[in-house]
């Protein structure tokens, strides 16, 4: 089985490790740059991408993920995760750095203090057997994709309806919302095929 990373500064680590599991990956948190080498994809989680980048510059991290990533590492980024593999961000804080690889510009806590939790049944592109239940937690939105990235799932209605909530670009893979949470691993095995390539 393919082995794959959870970027393990921040976040949602564990969950992503059992739902690799379950999907047949083996899974192992990476915390320095010389674990990234013996990995054949990675996720980076949930959590507050903030933190996350500022822990990626101080582990000397950010540089590492950037190359191995440019360089063909497939890669899954769910909430805090999307944003670390967007190009451009909206509504960060001042100076925020993102590890890049996905050209689409991503929104920040986008859907505000009403909508700050919830979920909604997503149809993604690439996952058999009707929508995934998504869960939204503080999530971005998708403001616009490149023409590199393809749109793979939409918000499906309400107030909301049609904000773009996942991306594909090649190997590389980004939701807004949590499919670690819900015991559903189809994403996480769209993910382990894609790895396996
Ligand atoms: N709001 C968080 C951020 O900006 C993301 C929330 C999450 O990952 N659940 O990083």
């Amino acid at each position: 089985p393919p082995v794959i990373g959870v970027l393990a500064l921040q976040g949602g680590v564990r969950e992503h490790v059992r739902a690799l599991e379950h999907a047949g990956a083996r899974a192992r948190g990476i915390r320095r740059p010389d674990e990234l080498d013996s990995v054949d994809g990675l996720v980076v989680p949930g959590g507050e991408s903030t933190t996350m980048w500022r822990l990626a510059v101080a582990f000397d991290l950010l540089e590492p993920l950037r190359e191995r990533i440019a360089s063909g590492l497939p890669a899954f980024g769910t909430c805090a995760g999307m944003i670390m593999l967007a190009d451009r961000i909206e509504g960060g804080v001042p100076g925020q750095q993102t590890i890049g690889g996905i050209d689409m510009t991503v929104r920040r806590n986008a859907f505000g203090r009403q909508n700050a939790s919830f979920e909604a049944p997503v149809e993604v592109t690439g996952v058999d057997g009707g929508p995934v239940e998504a869960v939204f937690i503080r999530a971005p939105w998708v403001e616009s994709v490149g023409p590199a990235a393809r749109v793979i799932g939409r918000v499906p209605r309400g107030d909301q309806a049609d904000r773009i909530v996942a991306v594909r670009q090649g190997r590389l893979l980004a939701t807004s919302f949590h499919p670690e949470l819900t015991g559903d691993t189809r994403v996480h095995r769209l993910f382990v095929d894609m790895v396996k390539g």
